[in-house]
């Protein structure tokens, strides 16, 4: 198992955060693993998500991962298997860390709000996009996550996730590129979420923008060491 990182602000990388607060204090116990917070989010009551969805769906991963990957919320499939990304979203992810040469079991892989948000349509259920309150209240579980995994990079596959780390609101655009520093030491590398991927309905623009992508986890890899 690697040596627990310092917490510190990392030289020469972007200060993009530098005046925000850091995780809400009510966040603050402590943990030694995730076994009892894992626990305790299948009962989480804190906003309405729970009332609709199957079950949690927590994070998992080694829980001393270099690299943490960040989502949304689980969709329909994950909502049933109660395990993040192993939808259709989740085959484009493995793609692409495969083409990274990033390991997915040595990866821990979450999301910003732990249950499905979806409007049922006779039988489908259709994804809806969480509010930033409830991404805001879910950020209790990822804080927790974060705080025990304490990985070096954090990658936010879309604004929810963004929002999730940061507790602002940033567009994937403006932080593209960059591994950013974050208050605790964290680097934090933004891309898209790959279910955007999916929706692209111009082929040729979805192999460009996979390839960005994969560049992104690259870079991901990269910053981890
Ligand atoms: S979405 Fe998050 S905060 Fe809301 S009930 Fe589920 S686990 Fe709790």
């Amino acid at each position: 198992m690697p040596a627990r990182r310092a917490h510190a602000a990392v030289e020469g990388a972007p200060d993009l955060f530098a005046d925000f607060e850091g995780t809400p204090p009510e966040a603050g116990r402590l943990f030694v693993d995730l076994s009892v917070p894992r626990q305790e989010a299948k009962s989480c009551t804190r906003c309405p998500l729970y009332k609709d969805a199957t079950q949690t769906v927590f994070g998992e991963g080694p829980e001393d991962a270099a690299i943490m990957l960040v989502g949304e919320q689980p969709g329909d499939q994950e909502d049933l298997h109660g395990r993040p990304f192993v939808g259709p979203a989740g085959q484009v992810l493995d793609r692409a860390m495969a083409a990274a040469g990033m390991e997915r079991d040595k990866v821990y892989v979450t999301n910003a709000v732990k249950h499905f948000k979806f409007d049922r349509r006779g039988k489908k259920r259709i994804h809806q996009r969480p509010t930033n309150s409830e991404v805001d209240i879910c950020r209790w579980w990822l804080d927790i996550e974060r705080r025990v995994v304490r990985s070096r990079v954090i990658v936010a596959l879309g604004t929810t996730a963004i929002r999730g780390i940061t507790g602002r609101s940033s567009s994937v655009t403006s932080l593209r590129g960059k591994a950013a520093s974050l208050p605790d030491g964290t680097r934090m590398v933004a891309t898209v979420h790959p279910s955007y991927l999916l929706r692209m309905p111009d082929r040729m623009a979805a192999e460009a923008e996979f390839s960005r992508f994969v560049a992104d986890l690259k870079l991901a890899l990269k910053a981890a060491g």
